[in-house]
């Protein structure tokens, strides 16, 4: 385990940088592994899988699924680069990975497909190429065990911390049952999650579980594979998600380890806390108002602009934020010359964000 931590910053994968990942930067690794032309976007890219070890258990992943999801695809490749250099660990599996399922999504850094589908809403009605691309390895490998690979938004925290990784063990019936599967799947987040208590303490969460059969994981959990939904989440100023990056792929890592020594931990499952969405990305407090003070949340809206990704700070609230938490929080008190302009709201974070020298950030 500590190897991978070792080794993470050295790996080839670190070519892989910022937010902005698109297929032609996962192209220009594939000939490192065993892969295959698999599917076509909507627009025609091509969608591979990766083949790694021979060994008898089969694990199934997929990245950016959601195109502008990419913190799970770098740590993902980071994972694929030390097993290779690791041969070892990969001895009892067989690995399929999608790097990237939604290149087209990944291009325009949206969400959705180039026909604006999200495609973990289609696994019923399978309307869109990549779904059926899916679908298609799916049923081809047959695999033991599903990582579903994701991004969530600043919003989520768990009690009073960020959350910088959040779980889930997908439900596989409305009434939620602890299905053989699921309860693997919860056994193998719990032993994930012992892990990172011991270096990321208390920013782990557990996902939302209502049952959805759009989503994948839930309808792949309902035909009985152990599916895990991995959501790589936002810690302080860590805009680029260069710690969660690290993290997620530990334990990405942990997950094989549990699994090839049959260490589940289905009772830790419940002992995670659940995310909550309490997280802004910035507050500022005692800001003039008329003739009072008050909070301003502010929230970044991320865009695409000249091949990088910037950060546009909007608001989000304002008032008594005294239930919001923040990524990162400021008191107007101490700078006593800012004056807050009324008449237009964003234009006005956006002026005193600027003065502050918070305007944006830019991957
Ligand atoms: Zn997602």
């Amino acid at each position: 385990m500590i190897s991978f931590l070792t080794q993470q910053s050295e790996l080839k994968s670190q070519i892989l940088e910022g937010r902005y990942i698109t297929y032609p930067k996962i192209e220009s690794l594939l000939n490192d592994f065993n892969h295959k032309q698999v599917g076509t976007s909507a627009k025609g890219l091509p969608v591979h899988v990766l083949t790694m070890g021979n060994g008898p258990i089969k694990v199934l992943m997929w990245s950016q699924m959601h195109g502008n999801e990419s913190t799970s695809t770098k740590g993902i490749m980071d994972v694929l680069y030390f097993l290779k250099a690791n041969p070892r660990l990969l001895t009892p599996f067989t690995i399929q990975l999608i790097p990237m399922l939604n290149p087209d999504g990944a291009a325009a850094y949206t969400r959705v497909n180039a026909n604006a589908i999200d495609l973990n809403r289609d696994a019923q009605q399978q309307s869109q190429p990549e779904t059926l691309t899916l679908f298609k390895v799916y049923d081809a490998f047959q695999p033991d065990y599903c990582f579903n690979l994701h991004d969530q938004r600043t919003i989520f925290g768990v009690d009073d911390n960020p959350c910088m990784l959040s779980y889930l063990s997908p439900a596989a019936d409305a009434d939620k049952s602890i299905t053989k599967a699921r309860e693997q799947a919860m056994g193998i987040i719990g032993h994930m999650n012992e892990q990172l208590q011991q270096h990321i303490p208390n920013q782990v969460g557990r996902y939302d579980d209502t049952y959805n059969p759009n989503c994948v994981g839930d309808c792949f959990q309902a035909k009985g594979t152990p599916t895990i939904l991995f959501e790589c989440g936002h810690s302080g100023q860590d805009y680029a998600r260069a710690t969660t990056r690290k993290w997620f792929g530990f334990s990405v890592v942990a997950a094989l380890n549990c699994i090839a020594n049959n260490v589940f931990k289905p009772k830790a499952y419940d002992s995670i806390p659940e995310v909550e969405k309490s997280y802004v990305d910035i507050l500022i407090h005692h800001v003039p108002y008329q003739v009072t003070q008050i909070s301003l949340a502010v929230q970044y809206q991320e865009k695409l602009i000249s091949e990088k990704i910037t950060f546009e700070p909007t608001l989000h609230s304002k008032g008594d934020l005294s239930q919001l938490n923040a990524h990162k929080i400021i008191d107007l008190n101490k700078y006593k010359t800012v004056n807050f302009d009324t008449s237009d709201d964003t234009a006005a974070v956006r002026k005193l964000l600027k003065l502050l020298d918070l305007t944006h950030y830019s991957h």
